[in-house]
This record gives C-alpha cells, sequence and structure tokens, in this order.
C-alpha cells in the first residue's frame, strides 16, 4: 500500500505544505474534513453510488489483441476514457465536490490545462448544486475551445489566466490567489496529485478506485497473475498514481510516461512550487521553467511529490517521449484498435512501442486516461 503521509504530508523529502499564512488553517480544516468523510461509510456509500450510477464504473479491461500481436507483448487497457465527461478526472471531483458540501461551501474553484478538469469539476458542480469558476490559461483556452464551451454549458465561469506563459502552472496561480481571497465560501478542486497537503494524498485517495479496480480485473484476466509493467502518462500524476496504487506491493514494473518538454522527474532538480516540495523544471537561478508539450494536460513544469518519492526510492520510472513520437501512438492505437486515445496517453503508446522489443513476451497494462475527442481539431491541422 501506498503510504499515509501523516499529518506532516511528507513523502519522504517531498510534499509537505509550502503556503502562505492566510491558508495554512484551509489546509487544515481540509484535511480534517477529508479524514473524516472517508472514514464515515454514509459519505462512502454517497460517493460509490456517484461513481457507479453516474461516471459509469467499474471502467472495463480491453485486450488490445492487434497492437499486442504486432509489438510482440500482451496488452491491457484500463478504460478510464468510457467514464462520464471522458477522462479519469471525475473521479477525483465526485469525491472533492461532494466533500465540498459536505463542509457547507457554495462555491467551488477550479484550474484546468487542456479543460477535462475543468469540465468535470463544472459538471460535479452542476449536479451537486454549487457555483464554479475555472481558471484556463489563455494559451489553453485558445486550444481547447471546445470544452470552454462545454464548461460554459455547464453552467460554469472560465477565466482565461493572462499571467506567465499562460498555461496550467499560472491557472493554478490564480485558483489559488482566488482561494485565499474566499476560503470562507469557497472550496478549491485541484486537479491532481499536487498542492499542498492534504492534496496530493486526499486526491491519490479518490483516484485509487483506478487502481483497486484494475488488481481485481488483473488477477481475473491474467489468471491470478499480475501484470509485469504498469504504464500511465504523467502530468501532475494523479491518473498514475491512480493506478499504481493497485499495484506497488506487486513485482510489476512502474512505469509513469513524461512529456519530454515537461520532464520534471527526469530533468527537474527538487523545489518548492504551488505549496510543494517535489522535482521542478528549473533554470539555473531556481526559476520554475516553463514546459512545453503538443498536450495541454500534460504543460505542467512539476510533478506530484509521491512521484518525486517513488523516484527517488526506485520503485517508479519515468522516461519521457517526445511530441513526433506522441504524434505517432496517437494513430497507432486509432488505427490497430479502433480507439482514439487522449493525447495524454499517446504519450504512453509511444513509449510501448519504442520499448516493446525488451519487453517481449510479457503483459503491460496501461491506463487509458481519457478519450481522444477533445484533441481531434488540434491533431487535423497538425496532420491535416
Ligand atoms: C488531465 C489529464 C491528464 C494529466 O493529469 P494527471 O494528473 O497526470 O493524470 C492525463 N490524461 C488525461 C486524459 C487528462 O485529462
Amino acid at each position: 500500500m501506498l503510504q499515509d503521509p501523516g499529518v506532516s504530508g511528507r513523502f519522504g523529502e517531498f510534499g509537505g505544505r509550502f503556503v502562505p499564512e492566510t491558508l495554512v488553517p484551509a489546509c487544515q480544516e481540509l484535511e480534517v474534513a477529508f479524514r473524516d468523510a472517508w472514514a464515515d461509510p454514509s459519505f462512502r456509500s454517497e460517493l460509490d453510488n456517484l461513481l457507479r450510477e453516474y461516471a459509469g464504473r467499474p471502467s472495463i479491461i480491453t485486450e488490445c489483441h492487434n497492437l499486442g500481436k504486432q509489438l510482440g507483448i500482451r496488452l491491457l487497457l484500463k478504460r478510464e476514457d468510457l467514464n462520464h465527461t471522458g477522462s479519469h478526472k471525475i473521479n477525483s471531483v465526485l469525491g472533492q465536490v461532494l466533500l465540498a458540501k459536505r463542509m457547507g461551501k457554495k462555491r467551488i474553484v477550479a484550474e484546468t490545462g487542456a479543460g477535462q478538469h475543468g469540465v468535470a469539476a463544472a459538471t460535479a458542480a452542476a449536479l451537486l448544486g454549487l457555483q464554479c469558476k475555472v481558471y484556463m490559461g489563455e494559451v489553453d483556452v485558445q486550444r481547447q475551445a471546445l470544452n470552454v464551451f462545454r464548461m460554459k454549458l455547464l453552467g460554469a465561469e472560465v477565466v482565461p489566466a493572462m499571467s506567465g506563459s499562460r498555461t496550467l502552472k499560472d491557472a493554478v496561480n490564480e485558483a489559488m490567489r482566488d482561494w485565499v481571497a474566499t476560503v470562507e465560501t469557497t472550496y478549491y478542486a485541484l486537479g491532481s496529485v499536487m498542492g499542498p497537503h492534504p492534496y496530493p494524498f486526499m486526491v491519490r485517495t479518490f483516484q485509487s478506485v483506478i487502481g483497486d479496480e484494475a488488481f481485481a480485473q488483473c488477477r481475473d484476466v491474467l489468471d491470478g497473475k499480475d501484470p509485469d509493467v504498469v504504464t500511465a502518462c504523467v502530468g501532475g500524476g494523479s491518473n498514475a498514481i491512480g493506478i499504481f496504487s493497485g499495484f506497488v506491493d506487486t513485482k510489476a514494473r512502474l512505469v509513469g510516461v513524461e512529456p519530454a518538454g515537461g520532464a520534471a522527474v527526469g530533468r527537474g532538480v527538487p523545489g518548492v512550487v504551488h505549496g510543494m516540495r517535489s522535482y521542478l523544471m528549473q533554470d539555473e537561478h531556481g526559476q520554475v521553467q516553463e514546459a512545453h508539450s503538443i498536450s495541454a494536460g500534460l504543460d505542467y513544469p512539476g510533478v506530484g511529490p509521491e512521484h518525486s518519492y517513488l523516484a527517488s526510492i526506485g520503485r517508479a520510472e519515468y522516461p519521457s517521449v517526445t511530441d513526433a513520437e506522441v504524434i505517432e501512438g496517437f494513430q497507432l492505437l486509432a488505427k490497430t484498435e479502433g480507439i482514439i486515445p487522449a493525447l495524454e496517453c499517446a504519450h504512453v503508446v509511444a513509449w510501448i512501442s519504442r520499448e516493446a522489443k525488451n519487453m517481449q513476451g510479457q503483459t503491460v497494462l496501461m491506463n487509458l486516461s481519457g478519450r481522444g475527442d477533445k484533441d481531434v481539431a488540434q491533431m487535423m491541422e497538425i496532420l491535416g
């Protein structure tokens, strides 16, 4: 089992709670409320009901016979793309918005990159009757116009973040600024396993449903055995930690795939950003560098602290792939299996096809964190 980081929120030397004085009580209140809710059977059964009857859980496992044969491996997909709103984000958002309601909050703020977390937050807020404001980098507002319109349809207000690189990092800053000013009435629904304690622990706990299901499903499909490799893409790292959580105690190799332009674990050094200590892409002066990726959802210079910890103890590995490889991977899964993946997951397809020669005969479980509908317009421009 992944460990409970306790009140300090530390995963080894990573994690913690590096926030302004004004936010310390809010983080503490949130930790107490979350632990209390998670221990309460009525909260858990309400969440389980929503996950089952609204989000469509459990998600299925699909074996990729065509691509597996082509690559010389056995390839299984955990189908988070089939969830309501099209990605794993709904798992955490339903938990968080339900918690916000339990805490008596009236309003949700959220940040979003590609728009998937914003759409999921707006969806949960609409369902549970809370107001919702989503901060989104101005560049991403352009790249993901469809998701912006979706959030508006769902009744959310979308605010473009105009500072810095005008992408995810800046949207997080603005959402935190809003939260500092409105903490009495507002719940900050963070989209990944990052930020100050308790977010990395709480979001991982909500996403561990992926790993719990997949572990049991694999035992079933593989006649009591575990996969040799469990892999997922890593932006902040929530879908990856969700599926890893089911397999840390097995012998499976855990592989988190990062974009080459945002390889926080691969190329970063420890630093503090957005309330946490973690690997971070910085220049020689310790300034946070901008991430660059074809996929808005992975355009983040940091990574969740628990991934930094798993890397530091050698339990998980974090290779990276280039945008060119991602474009290949995107088309490969579509053409061989009839499944158009989110660009984020195309990173994993790219890594698997590059690495297959070293995994011959092995069973690889890949978390398909989302569907590619949101990326089709962008790919149409690239591929013509
Ligand atoms: C948001 C998103 C990601 C990246 O976030 P993680 O916290 O790293 O999981 C990956 N895949 C999809 C489909 C997403 O929407």
